[in-house]
């Protein structure tokens, strides 16, 4: 037994590599996109670290040419949720009492494996299954996904390293217990680095997950899993269990073993799973732990103090990145109206040159939406606009979804506050402004913050320093990740602690200390030296 007292210093963010021409990276993500288009897969569940194949399949595609097909996946039905409800249980009584160093060293072994080895697989299944362009991926399915889990091991060291105070005659210590049962682990397709941690942070403090991966990013969540087993996951600690959301949902929520649930996604997804929660309430060992990053809309407030060619490209990029698919992107602006003029000219120039197309051309800076359900989401409020009078598209608006779910990006103006564009999660590129007067800088703050339902992120542009303080102040339940002089996309494990409040979500901030502490059960054990001998208090034998 090695009795070393370990101690993980804060790690270094992964750079992001430049992809340049003719770079070594850019010739093996070559290689890896050709290899990934021509060689479908056959993707099973995998329940107690066994390969299941139901049978009960659905087509993998790529959202910018819907016809290539990538592949297959197989569906959970029933009785694969339920072996997996016991692989997790199973798993979980030896993972949950391993010395923490070598959980920590196996979340070590697959950040260096995806750094490396496997960096232009993780690329190549995240950009053609799930239309990102090269940085959008490299940023997500390499450097925050190694991110997430070199900061996790640094955190969960933080942690257990916290004990509590040892007085005369006693000793005193804290255990760090997994939570009894399993963590359900739920992911959005949005960001491969989430799948990973949705799973890897329970996982890293003792826990065993069920994880229930998005339908429409199945291909990079697979290849992850791969990884993760690769690097030392013991079959159990996580099953991969994809398929329909509610067949899975509904079997794991009502397992009397349910700990916790580790949820991003929408607001109704994750409401549903909260209702079905208190409806088990009386069935379950344990009150479920319950943690979920949710919608938003996000915004970005521009004081008369602002540098117009800033707001404009960052208002591109917050809104446009990504096809605007980020739960954090920018999809309301307020402008003093002694700025709109110049700001609008500049931001409609910068957002006619924006090619949009297949992400294997790199002069694409957006790909497609992710599939057809989210196409016509997105297209139904761009037409809603069209017909509205309170409303007008100053650019974009445009949308074809014949080969690929392509969307213009697009820019309303409304002269409506309470537009339907200022106030619902519209998750596609669609930004919407509301030109404010100069001197009602007051209420147009008033409209930021109570417009919407949502908390997640905005930022403000002002030089004025004093004016971004006193605004930065007035929105202060109005986003959890707050930015002056910045777009409000892009946080960045350990930098920027991601997460918000109101309707996007429980605020536990992903990648870092308060996230994992939802993830432990501690239990305290106080040892007596000399216990005592006599019952009477000391005064009582004067
Ligand atoms: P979604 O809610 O449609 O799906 C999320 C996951 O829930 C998927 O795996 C889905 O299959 C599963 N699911 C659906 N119904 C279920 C059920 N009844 N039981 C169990 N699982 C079920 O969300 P999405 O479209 O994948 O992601 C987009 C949403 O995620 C947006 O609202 C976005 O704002 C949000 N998001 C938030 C954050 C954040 O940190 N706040 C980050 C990323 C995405």
């Amino acid at each position: 037994m090695n009795n070393a007292v370990y101690n993980f210093p804060v790690p270094e963010n992964e750079p992001v590599l430049n992809y340049f021409k003719n770079s070594t990276e850019r010739m093996d993500l070559q290689k890896e996109l050709e290899n990934q288009s021509s060689n479908p897969v056959d993707v099973p569940l995998i329940i107690g670290g066994k390969e299941i194949r139901t049978g009960d399949t659905e087509k993998i595609t790529m959202p910018h040419n819907h016809s290539h097909e990538l592949g297959q996946y197989h569906k959970a039905g029933e009785k694969e949720v339920k072996m997996a409800v016991e692989a997790a249980i199973k798993a979980g009584k030896e993972w949950g009492n391993l010395t923490w160093t070598i959980r920590a060293s196996i979340l070590l072994k697959a950040a260096e494996l995806i750094g490396a080895k496997y960096r232009q697989v993780m690329n190549a299944s995240t950009m053609l299954g799930q239309s990102k362009n090269i940085y959008q991926s490299e940023i997500d399915a390499v450097c925050e996904t190694i991110d997430f889990l070199k900061y996790n091991v640094s955190f969960a060291g933080k942690i257990y390293e916290q004990q509590p105070k040892s007085a005369f005659n006693q000793l005193n210590r804290m255990e760090f217990r997994a939570l009894e049962g399993f963590v359900f682990a739920v992911s959005p397709f949005n960001f491969t680095s989430i799948a990973s941690n949705l799973n890897m942070a329970p996982v890293m403090m003792g826990n065993t997950t069920i994880w229930k991966p998005a339908s429409s990013s199945i291909l990079s969540n697979y290849y992850l899993m791969k990884i993760f087993m690769e690097a030392g996951v013991p079959e159990g600690v996580i099953n991969f269990v994809p398929g329909k959301g509610s067949i899975i949902g509904n079997n794991v929520m009502s397992s009397s073993d349910l700990a916790g649930l580790h949820f991003t996604g929408s607001n109704n997804t994750f409401n549903n799973l909260w209702a079905q929660v208190s409806n088990n309430m009386p069935n379950y060992k344990s009150y479920p732990r319950l943690v979920g990053e949710t919608g938003g809309k996000n915004f970005i407030f521009v004081h008369s103090s602002a540098s117009v060619h800033e707001v404009a490209v960052n208002a591109l990029k917050g809104a446009f990145e990504y096809q605007g698919q980020k739960c954090s992107a920018a999809s309301r602006m307020y402008v003093p109206k002694s700025l709109w003029g110049e700001i609008k000219e500049i931001l409609v120039d910068l957002t006619n040159d924006i090619r949009v197309g297949d992400v294997t051309d790199s002069n694409n800076f957006m790909n497609a939406v992710i599939d057809n359900n989210a196409f016509n989401t997105i297209t139904g409020y761009i037409d809603y606009a069209k017909n509205s009078p309170d409303a007008k598209i100053i650019t974009g608006g445009e949308y074809d979804n014949s080969q690929g779910y392509f969307i213009r990006p697009t820019i309303i103006e409304t002269v409506d506050h309470h537009f339907k564009t200022m106030e619902e999660e519209i998750f596609g590129p669609v930004l919407t402004v509301f030109v404010y007067e100069d001197n009602e800088l007051e209420k147009a703050l008033d409209l930021c913050d109570s417009t919407s339902p949502y908390g997640l992120t905005g930022s403000v542009f002002a030089q004025d320093r004093i004016a971004a303080s006193l605004i930065c102040e007035k929105l202060r339940y109005a986003a959890g990740n707050f930015y002056i002089n910045d777009k409000p996309t892009g946080a960045i494990v350990g930098l920027q602690p991601f997460g918000g409040s109101r309707g996007s979500g429980t605020n536990d901030k992903a990648g870092g200390e308060f996230n994992l502490v939802r993830w432990v059960s501690p239990r305290t054990i106080k040892e007596t030296f000399v216990p005592a001998t006599d019952y009477k208090y000391p005064y009582m034998n004067e």
